[in-house]
């Protein structure tokens, strides 16, 4: 059996990624399914924005599904990321997750989280044996809180940040934070100063400073020069670095099928992520990575309309 005979429902990839390598993904909880509705966000606004955590996807499904998958892969990823579509520690079966994937393979786990329900003892308590633990705080002060992440409305930063902070006394493993910047809204000298006192109550080990490298959810949202991110980083001191670009060389299972058939279905049409995923089969995390490549390599271009982010081809035959 190959990989392009599976039909998996919640793993994908592996896919390149800046900060992970080779990233075999797993999705934990419905497309847009999240507490944050941030305006950078590559998916697209949230549709369902929750902070009622629930059991999303059965763990014995994922055990099943994974262990198929990797034994089908020619290549071990990197890490294998619990993240995707939305906020994965919504959902109440993580801890199990990450135990039942122990079970099956040595490859580290990492968990991409937005931090917001750390403050719960529950959720910190089922992240404890994840290899890598890595949880974004974008702002310090509550009204650019609010304005960049748009949270549910029960959540306030002050609790996400304690959580952090207890969240680091618990865990033995490795907190990899991230900071993700954009221009004129979170990158004011204040508000700097502000997140390197917390950073260092919060004591990660790793500081990964990062901006918008894909269509945000909103289109007044623009990325920082690296120049401003440098700046920043030297602020930020030590532990502080800016996110590379995914320099590794593109794997087997990000050929040129699926660029193909990208490139062929917006050349009939410009088309969202949303509707590439639906009419290729392929995950929103998928497709994201494809049109990155796309973009960069000048196949294709986007272009924004009435707040949606539409691609199109870009070559003339
Ligand atoms: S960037 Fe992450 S936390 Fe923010 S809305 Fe998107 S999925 Fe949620």
């Amino acid at each position: 059996m190959d990989k392009s005979s599976l039909k998996p429902k919640y793993v994908f990839g592996p896919v390149p990624s800046r900060r992970l390598g080779r990233s075999l993904g797993v999705d934990l909880v419905p497309y847009k399914t999240c507490t944050f509705d941030c305006i950078y966000c590559e998916l697209g606004r949230t549709t369902h924005k929750t902070v009622s955590r629930q059991s999303y996807v059965p763990p014995e499904e994922i055990q099943g599904e994974l262990e198929l998958y990797l034994s089908v892969l020619d290549k071990k990823p990197d890490y294998i990321t619990l993240s995707a579509s939305g906020e994965p520690t919504l959902n109440t079966k993580i801890g199990e997750i990450i135990q039942r994937i122990k079970q099956i393979t040595s490859t580290p786990i990492a968990v991409l989280t937005n931090s917001s329900l750390l403050s719960l003892d529950e959720a910190r308590r089922d992240l404890l044996e994840a290899d890598v633990i890595l949880p974004s705080l974008d702002a310090i002060t509550p009204a650019l809180f609010e304005y960049i992440n748009r949270p549910h409305p029960s959540l306030r930063i002050e609790e996400i940040i304690s959580g952090l902070i207890q969240f680091r006394r618990q865990y033995r493993g490795q907190i990899w934070l991230e900071i993700l910047f954009c221009r004129g809204v979170n990158d004011g000298k204040e508000e700097i100063e502000k997140l390197k006192e917390v950073i260092e109550r919060i004591e990660p080990d790793r500081i990964q400073l990062n901006t918008l490298v894909r269509p945000p959810a909103e289109d007044f949202v623009f990325p920082l020069t690296l120049g401003q991110l440098e700046e920043i980083r030297r602020t930020l001191e030590d532990k502080a670095e800016i996110i590379p670009e995914f320099t590794a060389p593109l794997g087997e299972e990000f050929n040129s099928v699926k660029d193909r058939e990208i490139l062929h279905l917006i050349k009939r049409r410009p088309c969202t992520t949303e509707d590439i995923s639906k009419a290729l089969g392929l995950r929103i995390d998928e497709v994201v990575k494809h049109l990155d490549h796309l973009t960069k390599t000048g196949a294709i271009r986007y272009r924004m309309y009435e707040h949606r982010c539409y691609y199109e081809n870009v070559a003339t035959d």
